[in-house]
């Protein structure tokens, strides 16, 4: 088994969605918002997938982030065989 792009043979990318917040402080006197936007640490959704870097291919599913070896991407490799 090759995992490689299904339909060009290019080199695949994994991804999660992430959630994070910008957040920037409030001023006190004037409820103005500081220009300085810091970002809090992100936390992993359940939307993941694969996609090609080289064509359009791109997979949507949600692949169980649970496992943290991602096995579970040889079951999707499989599918698309
Ligand atoms: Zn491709």
């Amino acid at each position: 088994m090759k995992y490689e792009c299904p339909k060009c043979k290019g080199q695949l990318k994994y991804w999660v969605e992430v959630l994070s917040d910008k957040e920037r402080t409030i001023n006190k006197s004037t409820g103005k918002l500081n220009k300085k936007v810091t970002r809090s640490s992100e936390i992993e959704l359940e939307q993941e997938g694969i996609k090609c870097t080289k064509c359009d291919f791109y997979y949507y599913g949600n692949l169980n982030g649970n496992d943290e070896k991602h096995e579970h991407l040889d079951a999707i490799f499989e599918n698309l065989s």
